[in-house]
């Protein structure tokens, strides 16, 4: 009997590669031009640190939460999201005190105890950003900036962006005993589940997927009529920003998120592509976060984006992997032999270069190339040794030319360059 892998824990395979990479890579490129530095932390933690951070009543501590004994009794917790372990990490090796260690961004597997289904996962992704130590609402709009500037660079159009305010210790509780008061009056609408929470964690009730909950919030108390001065001018600059930095946005008054960290601004990237889970980023500012956490009074904002989900909304030409460029077919003995050094060098020379060793005849060594969907391939007999020249062949167009056998690695730069433009 052979072994799989765990429900809701997927293999990356190579067909689907080139996407993961492709967005790994555009996240590194974009975040390095806003400042931001990658941190990489564990992923296991003490369990009170999530308990902490996310909050008790939370649905990923109360139910997500891959929690484990290990061998000498301690409570260890697989990451279930990334900003807890990072301000741990950020307070723990003071990076306060370091000029640039503020702005860090993290990519890597996350874990919760989910019902596995499309776009939901028991181990999945998260690319995620944090900007740490500055609360002028400027910041929050470059965070959105930066973020909607990702999407774009991906291809990913079919997403908006929501914002909203929950509001900070001076007028959120305020909200909260309003909110529960109207609950009190809807309480036999509510699911199960909202039944028990809404008194402990309100909010969370506006954020319900339960048709009944939906209706029965339909008309609660929003969240932005209960803002103090503070927060409503903290948001109100965020939007005049967001305008002059041209990044369009929607108010979304009953998005609160799972996680009670969370302070003022709060924020999803959201599409209609992928059923209910229609999340394909979000996040928001955590001013109390870190000193909550034992660390100094410093504010902070971050978001997350969910790979997987990008993955599924990526364009189809984002998925395809490279193919090879040049695909050297050998004719006999001496051409398997000077062939095998030539791949070298051009493989040195950074050209990415295919030959097959098992003695196919040319018509299957072409015939291979054509499968591996080879940009170039080139045949390789006694007389292309002696003169030191062969025909390249385009494998697409069908067109040949002569080549110096010695010049290569340059000849298919200018090919690939010219194609390419
Ligand atoms: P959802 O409402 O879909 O459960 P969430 O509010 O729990 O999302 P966050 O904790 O904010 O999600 O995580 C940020 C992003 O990580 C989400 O927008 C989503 O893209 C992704 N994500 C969260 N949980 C999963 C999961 N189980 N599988 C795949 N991606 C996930
Ligand atoms: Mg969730």
């Amino acid at each position: 009997m052979s072994i799989t892998g765990i429900k809701g824990m997927n293999d990356i395979l190579p067909r689907d590669i080139a996407a993961w990479q492709f967005l790994e890579q555009q996240a590194r490129q974009i975040f390095h031009t806003y400042g931001y530095k990658e941190i990489r932390v564990p992923v296991v933690e003490k369990t009170e640190l999530f308990c902490r951070s996310i909050g008790e009543t939370t649905d990923i501590v109360e139910k997500e939460m891959y929690t484990f004994e290990d061998k000498g009794n301690n409570s260890i917790t697989l990451r279930p999201e990334g900003t807890a372990p990072v301000m741990r990490s950020f307070i723990q090796h003071k990076l306060y005190n370091e000029t640039d260690s503020s702005k860090l961004y993290y990519m890597g597997p996350m874990f919760r105890y989910e019902r596995p289904q499309k776009g939901r996962y028991r181990q999945f992704h998260q690319i995620g950003a944090e900007a740490i130590g500055e609360d002028d609402p400027r910041i929050d709009a470059q965070v959105l900036a930066m973020l909607s500037h990702f999407f774009e660079a991906v291809g990913i159009t079919s997403v908006s962006l929501q914002i909203n305010s929950l509001g900070c210790s001076a007028c959120r509780p305020g909200y909260r005993d309003t909110l529960i008061e109207f609950l009190t009056r809807h309480i036999e609408d509510l699911c199960d589940d909202c039944k028990r929470r809404y008194a402990t964690n309100p909010l969370r009730v506006l954020d319900c997927k339960a048709a009944g909950c939906k209706e029965a919030t339909a008309h609660a108390p929003s969240v932005l009529e209960h803002l103090c001065p503070g927060c409503e001018q903290h948001f109100s600059s965020l939007q005049q920003h967001l305008h002059a930095l041209e990044v369009e946005f929607e108010i979304n008054s009953r998005m609160v998120r799972g996680l009670d960290y969370y302070t003022k601004t709060t924020f999803e990237m959201v599409t209609t592509a992928l059923g209910s889970q229609n999340a394909v980023a979000a996040g928001g500012r955590y001013d109390g976060l870190i000193q909550e956490l034992g660390g100094p009074e410093l504010p902070g904002i971050g978001f997350a984006m969910g790979v997987e989900r990008l993955v599924l909304l990526l364009g189809e030409d984002k998925l395809r992997a490279e193919p090879p460029q040049l695909f050297i077919a050998a004719l006999g003995e001496r051409a398997q032999n000077d062939g095998f050094i030539l791949l070298n060098r051009l493989q040195r020379q950074n050209v990415y270069a295919h030959m097959d060793f098992s003695g196919k005849s040319l018509k299957a060594q072409m015939r291979l190339a054509n499968r591996l969907g080879s940009t170039f391939a080139l045949v390789l007999g006694d007389n292309e040794l002696d003169t030191g020249s062969a025909r390249l062949k385009c494998m697409a167009e069908g067109t040949e030319q002569e080549v110096k056998l010695d010049a290569l690695a340059p000849t298919i730069a200018a090919a690939l360059d010219a194609g390419a433009a």
